[in-house]
């Protein structure tokens, strides 16, 4: 009988419990492969890291995500093998019509050109500049320097389209710095469409022409000026994925283990793993899924390389202000996604999502829930705030701006001091570094967020991926 190899998995959120599934699954089809445990170690209480929610007076908070596009098919596809086919939630139709902040007031993002160019949303020589995108010269295929997002925006559209569109939509994502962040890195699609078409606009002309061609959109997909896809979610909240992973993978889940050193077997052929008042755990595959800063701090002391590149990711703080109304206390329609702000328009939010237009089921019969962003890489200051201040401040910035009366029934903030990885300008390289270093240490991994897509889709693809090279890593040994 061949000796048991262990797997060990240091952080609980969907992305390492997501690989552990795919191992878990993995052996559902070859049960006759050689004996192997895995375990997965998480330091708090409670699966799941940033997907968080919680009811609270009737109202239901993510605290962290609310949903995953449909565009793709992983998250879909574990929910499904999970069981929780039948509690997948699909946003309503509102979800394509998307408001942007500007000069004090939300203008209707318009997806069709015509009543796009007819809005107020940009100005006059925003909107002639963007028209004259076609006719803008595309990169040079020689070109190999890591362009921000900032400066890809304002080359093809225009700086006033950059600042009015281009920002909010990236702060909806990354809560970040478009002049810092790698436009190659967030946005590759984007990169591709001018390189293969010259132009954004004629290159979306000929997508959205061809899938016509083949029936494959826009039919259920969002309608308006948002992403691709459909924004879905689970009814009780999406914490009940991480909760169904955890609770199906049973014991292989040690919940409030922090791992706080490792060093490598006396033998060199393993690595240990230190927890606090807990036996030294050994593993033949170490895979680190917790945030880049946990695994630099992780790493100190075993490679200076690897932990120095996983420090230089940074990340944006956000702050997550739900605000529960009665219905008849709030005078806009609500009826939409929400809105993004364009930076510089001073208002302190990132943008409020409608949460409970969005998704049924969030907020009391005759209620409403409003989920403000606050913070990002440009207003750090702001998500240092205190939430009960975080919370009065969001309330009186949306007073004004959607004809609310009186006080939120209820305000409540949850601050994430280090919520989104930055893949900022260079990002390219930093990966490709860490790869290069990870060669050294043969039963190495790093798995999360901080690499390769900050979403929960990018989170459960590359759980398969990495599943796959643990694997692939065993086997070599
Ligand atoms: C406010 C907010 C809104 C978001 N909105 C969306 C959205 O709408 N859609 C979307 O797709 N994505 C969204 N995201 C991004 C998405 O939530 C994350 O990318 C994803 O949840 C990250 O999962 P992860 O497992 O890689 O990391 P995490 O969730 O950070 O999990 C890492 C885990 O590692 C544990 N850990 C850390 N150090 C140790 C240690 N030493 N020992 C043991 N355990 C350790 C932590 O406790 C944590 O549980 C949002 C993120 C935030 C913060």
């Amino acid at each position: 009988m061949p000796p048991t190899t262990r797997i060990v998995i240091v952080g609980g959120g969907i992305s390492g419990l997501a690989v552990a599934w795919a191992l878990h699954e993995r052996r559902q089809r070859q049960a006759d492969g050689p004996p192997l445990e895995v375990v997965v170690l998480e330091g708090e209480a409670r699966p799941g890291g940033k997907i968080l929610s919680e009811r609270v007076d009737g109202f239901l908070c993510e605290w962290g995500p609310n949903g995953f596009l449909d565009r793709e098919p992983a998250t879909l596809e574990l929910c499904r093998a999970l069981g929780l086919g039948e509690q997948l939630l699909p946003a309503t139709a509102a979800f394509g019509k998307r408001y942007i902040y500007r000069a004090g007031r939300l203008h209707v993002a318009a997806a069709h050109p015509l009543r796009f160019l007819a809005s107020g949303l940009l100005p006059c020589r925003g909107k002639l500049r963007l028209l004259r995108e076609p006719w803008v010269a595309a990169r040079p295929a020689e070109a190999t320097d890591d362009e921000s997002v900032l400066a890809f925006a304002a080359r093809r559209i225009g700086p006033v389209a950059a600042r009015v569109l281009i920002d909010p939509m990236q702060s909806g994502i990354y809560a970040g710095d478009p002049a810092r962040l790698s436009v190659a890195s967030c946005f590759p699609r984007v990169v591709e469409i001018e390189r293969q078409y010259g132009s954004l606009i004629r290159g979306l002309v000929a997508v959205k022409r061809e899938r016509r061609r083949q029936g494959t959109g826009p039919s259920g997909s969002a309608p308006g000026a948002g992403p691709s896809g459909h924004l879905t979610s689970l009814r009780p909240g999406l914490q009940l994925l991480p909760d169904t992973l955890a609770e199906r993978l049973g014991g292989i889940v040690r919940r409030g283990q922090r791992v706080e050193r490792l060093a490598r077997s006396a033998d060199g052929e393993a690595w240990v793993l230190h927890r606090r008042g807990q036996a030294p755990l050994t593993a033949d595959v170490l895979i680190l899924a917790c945030p880049a800063h946990a695994a630099a701090t992780l790493l100190d002391g075993v490679d200076e390389t690897l932990a120095t590149l996983l420090r230089q990711i940074d990340y944006a703080p956000l702050a997550v202000v739900a605000l529960g109304y009665r219905r008849e206390q709030v005078r806009h329609p609500l009826d939409g996604f929400g809105f993004l702000a364009a930076r510089g328009e001073g208002l302190r939010l990132l943008g409020t999502l409608w949460d409970s237009t969005i998704f049924g089921d969030r907020a009391p019969t005759d209620h409403v829930l409003l989920r403000a962003m606050v913070g990002g890489a440009r207003d750090r200051e702001a998500a240092a705030l205190p939430p009960p201040t975080l919370a009065t401040a969001a309330h009186e910035a949306l007073r004004p701006l959607l004809g609310i009366d009186g006080s939120p029934v209820l305000a409540e903030a949850v601050v994430h001091r280090r919520a989104i990885p930055q893949y900022n300008v260079g990002h390219r390289d930093r990966v490709a570094q860490l790869a290069a270093q990870l060669t050294r240490h043969p039963g190495l991994i790093l798995a999360g967020n901080a690499l390769h897509g900050v979403g929960i889709n990018d989170c459960a693809r590359n759980a398969k991926i990495v599943a796959e090279q643990a694997l692939a890593q065993l086997a070599s040994t």
